[in-house]
């Protein structure tokens, strides 16, 4: 993620298996949402609370991953 907001939250063993989704999304060219947005894996907010992606990514990965 390389973000310095990372080190300012608690990390959990849970911590991991969503930063690994997150990351994994970005390989299948997935935006980061920012502190704040969508219930999406990708906001920040809601990565740790979530499994889900919003519409947006499930349809860019839906795109590249036909793509790969
Ligand atoms: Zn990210
Ligand atoms: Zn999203």
């Amino acid at each position: 993620m390389g973000d310095a907001w990372i080190m300012k939250h608690q990390i959990s063993a849970d911590w991991d298996w969503h930063l690994a989704q997150h990351e994994a999304s970005h390989n299948y060219k997935c935006p980061d949402h920012g502190y704040t947005g969508s219930v999406c894996i990708m906001t920040y907010a809601n990565m740790m609370i979530t499994a889900n992606w919003c519409v947006d990514c499930d349809q860019t990965i839906e795109t590249n991953r036909n793509h790969f």
